[in-house]
């Protein structure tokens, strides 16, 4: 019987390293490769009433034009459409008589449910997923996902403990397309790239060469916490968002590091902060949808409100405080931000604007490059008290995280975070309604 397979790359943009794909090519005769651009949810227009940024989408485009080229050296083809998930795909199994769907492994509750619908609506097509997001396999993990801890050090333990699997062989060949001319692969202006940050495997491999080839690795503990410059941190998390690079290909290029160099507490470290991505998976895995409930997976009640005056200002960054300002600045312009200043944001948002942690993860979700669904509100419901914190939420004074990582202002400078301080809830005297009846 002729066999044809349809891949959906979704957040694994690249050829090499992706057993989902490599295993679908195995099985099948012919084989048709497609990434679909989904509608913005219902629930993410609920919460950031913005689209995704220029940043954002630019930095798309340049990873799925590495990712068509990366096809086409292996002879085929990338179809980019956009639509529903469920809608595109059975329009592709009826129209082209596909008997094998292939994907990876997704950690988000929609792509999940999209998943179920699609098998259970064509029961004679095989439906294969398999891992390639996260570092370890669901059968490899110590614990039963039900299991997960609820915080993340003892997770990090178990974790640990086990060995660090390894990439897997290189893909030599792909089945011919049954598609021919008028479906040749899209390939954008490369005006719309993203002109701070490169996206796309090529890019990804020749980025982590070059990384691992700096001094920097041997640093990171003491620099990872920085705001501003270039390798303070691996600046890894946009290829590994979209699945440009995989956590095995990263971790056997830091094994390598390790080999030539020598191990140090900053080499581990960034293996610990690797493993943080992975607890966030697993945890996005376990919790499903409370991933982005307001109480969050510990579900408690929030006395939060929403303050439409104080969230533009936090978008825009108008706060009252010029380093949250900077630090949305350039969020708003590149798509990136550091961890540090994540967290800085993001208690402010919680803490000094008493807003609803999930308006500050939709607007993320908006503008980053790195944008990962579990990573992402993982840190956020971490940020809120509502996640796995052990401390419940976190509080950063602002004017001390200034002093501590921006003493001489120079971030605060290059993104000009005191041009438009406001003080929160301003209202001029005209506005005020002082002449109606008061009790
Ligand atoms: P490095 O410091 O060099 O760390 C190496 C890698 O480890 C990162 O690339 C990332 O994959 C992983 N990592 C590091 N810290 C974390 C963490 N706290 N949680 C999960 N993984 C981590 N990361 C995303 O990839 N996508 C997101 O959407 C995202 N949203 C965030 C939202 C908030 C509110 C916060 C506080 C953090 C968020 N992070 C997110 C985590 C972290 O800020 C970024 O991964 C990191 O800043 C990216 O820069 P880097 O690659 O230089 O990180």
């Amino acid at each position: 019987m002729n066999t044809i397979g349809l891949f959906m790359f979704d957040h694994d943009l690249r050829v090499l390293d992706n057993p989902a794909l490599s295993m679908l090519a195995k099985n099948v005769d012919r084989l048709i490769c497609v990434y679909i651009q989904k509608p913005q949810s219902d629930f993410s227009k609920r919460f950031s009433q913005t689209h995704p940024s220029a940043a954002q989408i630019g930095y798309l485009q340049q990873t799925l034009s590495e990712l068509a080229a990366n096809l086409q050296s292996l002879n085929q083809s990338l179809r980019i459409e956009q639509g529903d998930v469920a809608t595109v795909i059975s329009r592709y199994i009826k129209q082209h008589g596909i008997t094998h769907v292939g994907r990876t492994v997704h950690a988000g509750f929609n792509e999940q449910q999209q998943w179920r619908y699609l098998k259970t609506t064509f029961p004679a097509v095989d439906f294969s997923a398999h891992s390639g997001s996260s570092l370890f396999l669901l059968a490899d993990l110590p614990f039963k996902l039900a299991d997960l801890p609820a915080t993340f050090s003892p997770c990090r333990k178990r974790l640990e403990q086990l060995d660090i699997p390894q990439p897997f062989a290189a893909v030599s060949h792909l089945p011919p397309s049954p598609i021919t001319a008028e479906y040749l692969p899209q390939r954008p202006a490369p005006a719309a790239f993203n002109r701070y940050y490169a996206g796309g495997e090529t890019s990804g491999q020749t980025y982590l060469a070059h990384y691992f080839a700096s001094p920097a690795p041997a640093v990171y503990k003491e620099t990872r916490n920085a705001l501003m410059g270039d390798d303070f941190s691996t600046k890894l998390s946009g290829f590994l968002a979209h699945g440009a690079l995989s956590p095995r290909q990263i971790m056997a290029a830091l094994q390598q590091y390790e080999y030539i160099h020598g191990a140090n507490e900053s080499t581990y470290w960034i293996y610990v902060e690797l493993l943080w991505r992975e607890y966030f998976y697993w945890y996005a895995r376990k919790h499903q949808q409370r991933l982005f409930s307001a109480g969050g997976v510990m579900q408690k009640s929030l006395m939060t409100c929403f303050y439409p005056s104080r969230f533009k200002q936090w978008c825009h960054g108008s706060t009252p405080y010029p380093l949250v300002n900077a630090l949305m600045h350039e969020l708003n312009e590149t798509g990136w931000m550091s961890n540090r200043g994540r967290q800085i944001v993001a208690s402010c948002l919680v803490n000094e604007l008493k807003l609803d942690w999930r308006y500050g993860a939709a607007y993320f979700e908006q503008r980053l490059i790195d944008y990962d669904v579990a990573s992402n509100w993982g840190n956020w419901q971490y940020l809120a008290g509502v996640g796995p914190d052990p401390q419940g939420g976190r509080h950063f004074d602002i004017k001390k995280q200034t002093g501590l990582y921006d003493p001489q202002r120079a971030f605060i400078t290059h993104w000009w975070g005191d041009k438009d301080c406001q003080p929160i809830d301003h209202t001029d005297m005209v506005d005020w309604p002082v002449g109606g009846q008061w009790p």
